[in-house]
């Protein structure tokens, strides 16, 4: 069965993404004898590190269509959608004291608008449908005069759902109100462009691209004030303060020049190998239910319940095989998906699903492993639970 693959395999791309090794060979003359500090101004060591910075600003900035200095490093994509959220509350708080996010955001944003709400913000958490997808109607219902930033994430981490950003933006235009959305799973897998998504601030990282844990960037768009969380040297236009990881930005900047690069044709690939796997888990067993919306989806995500079956024990008759349960970013807990139960789905069911992530690596010979190796545990696993 296990002929063409290579064991362990890894389903878990939403989680986190394998280096590419082009991107590993470009850090690591950074990482030893080109060790310079990019606020070093008075020696070599220093411009040379500042020289792969701007670099890798141009390369970040032209994936998503933005200015190379509207890109603010942080050190990933939790520290971005803090900066966003908090940095616009705080900045904006003589205009309103209103945020507008949605249910199934990620706990990077969902946590921080929990916490400015203790301190007297108001925060609307939109619901999403059956399909994943928030409803026009009463995002358009929920503003009002103090309504100050509104964020959506641009795919789901869980689901894969795609929401529609350019429309959603336009509404806040219209209103004048910022446009944050958290664009993690989003970057170098489908096309963004900010300009064109109406996007005022956009939180990216680069583990979730084949490049390197611990960076990440926030856009934000000329003229939008924030104001910083971290205080220090005023590094990165006082946004953000903290000397730069050199070897991370080089490799951020390396992810986003590939994945412009390979883009289209990559994504039709993944979603190829996705679609396979699909329909061999729904022709060859029952009682299988695939969550959300397979028009709105990213390429590479399938999220599927295997009712009647625990998910935890059907992940451990699977060990060699990397999928995950929940959000890798809160895998510790044992809660039902969030995510899962906003679309309306029971505990049981949520508790039956596997989140799969195809990427970059993946070939077809591992997703036949897979497929079968999960039909056959399911199978399994029902007769025991029947027996
Ligand atoms: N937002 C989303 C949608 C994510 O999937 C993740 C991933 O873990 C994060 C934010 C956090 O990113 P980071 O690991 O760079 O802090």
């Amino acid at each position: 069965m296990s002929s063409d693959v290579k064991l362990p395999i890894y389903f878990d791309n939403h989680a986190t993404t394998p280096v590419d090794p082009q991107i590993l060979d470009a850090m690591l003359p950074y990482l030893s004898s080109k060790f310079g500090n990019a606020a070093s101004h008075s020696h070599s060591f220093g411009w040379e590190a500042a020289t792969v910075v701007v670099t890798a600003r141009k390369q970040i900035a032209s994936l998503i269509g933005a200015s190379p200095n509207e890109i603010v490093f942080t050190s990933g994509a939790t520290e971005s959608d803090n900066l966003a959220v908090t940095g616009v509350a705080e900045a904006c708080k003589s205009k309103g004291n209103h945020i507008i996010t949605v249910a199934t955001e990620h706990r990077a944003v969902l946590d921080t608008c929990m916490h400015l709400e203790r301190s007297g913000y108001r925060i609307t958490r939109l619901s999403v449908g059956a399909d994943g997808l928030i409803d026009f109607d009463e995002l358009k219902a929920a503003f009002s005069p103090q309504t100050i930033l509104v964020s959506v994430m641009a795919a789901n981490n869980e689901s894969g759902i795609i929401q529609p950003l350019e429309e959603i933006g336009g509404i806040c235009r219209e209103r004048g109100v910022l446009f944050h959305s958290d664009a993690v799973q989003a970057l170098g897998r489908i096309p963004l462009d900010v300009k064109k998504l109406n996007l005022d601030l956009a939180s990216l990282t680069a583990h979730k691209c084949y490049g390197p844990k611990g960076c990440g960037a926030l856009y934000v768009r000329s003229g939008v004030k924030i104001s910083p969380i971290i205080h220090g040297g005023g590094h990165e236009g006082g946004m953000r303060s903290g000397t730069l990881n050199v070897p991370g930005i080089v490799g951020f900047g390396k992810a986003c020049e590939i994945a412009q690069n390979v883009l289209p044709e990559e994504s039709c690939r993944i979603a190829g190998l996705r679609n396979r796997l699909r329909d061999r888990l729904l022709a060859e067993l029952e009682d299988v239910v695939v969550n959300g919306s397979m028009e709105h989806r990213l390429p590479g995500n399938l999220n599927i319940s295997f009712l009647n079956v625990d998910g935890e024990a059907l992940m451990t008759a699977v060990k060699d095989i990397a999928v995950s349960s929940g959000s890798a970013c809160h895998s510790d807990k044992v809660d039902p998906s969030h995510v899962l139960k906003a679309m309306g789905l029971s505990d049981e069911a949520a508790g039956s699903t596997i989140r799969f992530g195809l990427g970059r690596f993946n070939t077809e010979a591992e997703v036949d492993y897979v497929a079968a190796r999960f039909v056959d545990a399911v199978k399994k696993l029902r007769e025991l639970s029947i027996a």
